[in-house]
């Protein structure tokens, strides 16, 4: 059992604390909606008043949250994690952000004798709640191996992707392509169907060929497909993962104009107002102005 502190329990964030809770770690956790701590404590954590009262209370420190400015604030800020953390404790990031802010981050860290991973999360909610997330981890064998009790109440696929920050490269690399996916399979779909083919129709085929993809098959088929635009994966969080994909792109001095088109049909998600809305809210965006609608039989 380890004393492990938690910061960020949102959607993704809560699942994953309950997880740490479930397999007998205790747990300390700290978010700004109290309601959410509230709800954590009812499951067996004790809430602290900072992220700095968390990482003094923990052995390991983990933090779930939106973006890169968020987990900047929350280790390096005013009452963050920095100030709390002991020399010889471990701090875990498991947000999506960028590459760059991870590293500087350990750096700080590691001036104080503490260690880090980062060790952004793959696949769903649904996956969080089950505790069979994909970790993509970057950081020291070492130190891997230190976390792999506790990452292991959280996941099911532990991969390490190589130093410090290349667990976020490779997640903005997963998160371009899934973005990508969800963005072309809704426009085909409604495609499809303005063209008069039914939903049935379009996936016995899609099935069998090269188009298939996971989020057709799960994320869409789950939600969108479904008529439920309720997150799930907000579209500002994918849109989000895009910017970061395409800015850590261009630091390569490399094009990405698929993606570009991708991130600008998020930007439309979200002047659209969908932008709280699950990023299978891009389906919605491609059938309003065709006048369909593409959905499973109820
Ligand atoms: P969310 O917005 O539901 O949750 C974020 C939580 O962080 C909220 O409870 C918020 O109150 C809290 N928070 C924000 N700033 C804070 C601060 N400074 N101190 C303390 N708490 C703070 O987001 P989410 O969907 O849980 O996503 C979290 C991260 O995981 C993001 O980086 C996202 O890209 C990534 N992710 C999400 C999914 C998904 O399906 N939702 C899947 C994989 C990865």
């Amino acid at each position: 059992m380890t004393a492990v502190g938690f910061i960020g329990l949102g959607t993704m964030g809560a699942p994953m604390a309950r997880n740490l809770v479930k397999a007998g770690h205790a747990l300390t956790v700290y978010d700004l909606n109290e309601g959410a701590v509230a709800k954590l404590v009812a499951a067996g954590a004790t809430a602290a008043a900072s992220p700095a009262a968390v990482a003094s209370a923990s052995e390991v420190v983990i933090t779930m949250l939106p973006d890169a400015p968020d987990v900047e604030k929350a280790v390096l800020g005013q009452g963050g994690i920095a100030e709390g953390l002991r020399r010889g404790s471990l701090y875990i990031d498991m947000s999506t952000i960028d590459p760059q802010t991870t590293q500087a981050i350990g750096a700080a860290l590691r001036e104080k004798g503490v260690e880090m991973l980062d060790s952004p999360v793959g696949k769903t909610v649904e996956h969080a709640i089950a505790g069979t997330s994909t970790l993509m981890i970057g950081g020291e064998t070492n130190v891997l191996e230190r976390a792999r009790p506790v990452l292991s109440a959280m996941g099911q696929d532990l991969i390490h992707c190589g130093g410090l920050g290349m667990g976020q490269a490779m997640k903005l690399t997963n998160n371009l392509l899934a973005s990508v996916l969800i963005t072309a399979s809704s426009e085909a779909l409604v495609c499809g169907a303005k063209a008069g083919l039914s939903l049935e129709t379009m996936i016995s085929v899609l099935k069998t060929t090269m188009a298939w993809n996971q989020q057709l098959a799960v994320a869409m088929h789950n939600r969108a497909l479904k008529g439920d635009f309720e997150p799930g994966f907000m579209v500002k969080l994918a849109h989000k993962d895009c910017r970061l994909a395409l800015a850590m792109n261009r630091s390569l001095g490399i094009e990405t104009p698929v993606g570009a088109a991708t991130l600008a049909a998020l930007q439309e998600a979200i002047e659209a107002g969908l932008a709280s809305k699950d990023v299978g809210a891009v389906l919605k965006l491609r059938e309003d102005p065709a006048g369909v609608q593409v959905r499973l039989p109820a």
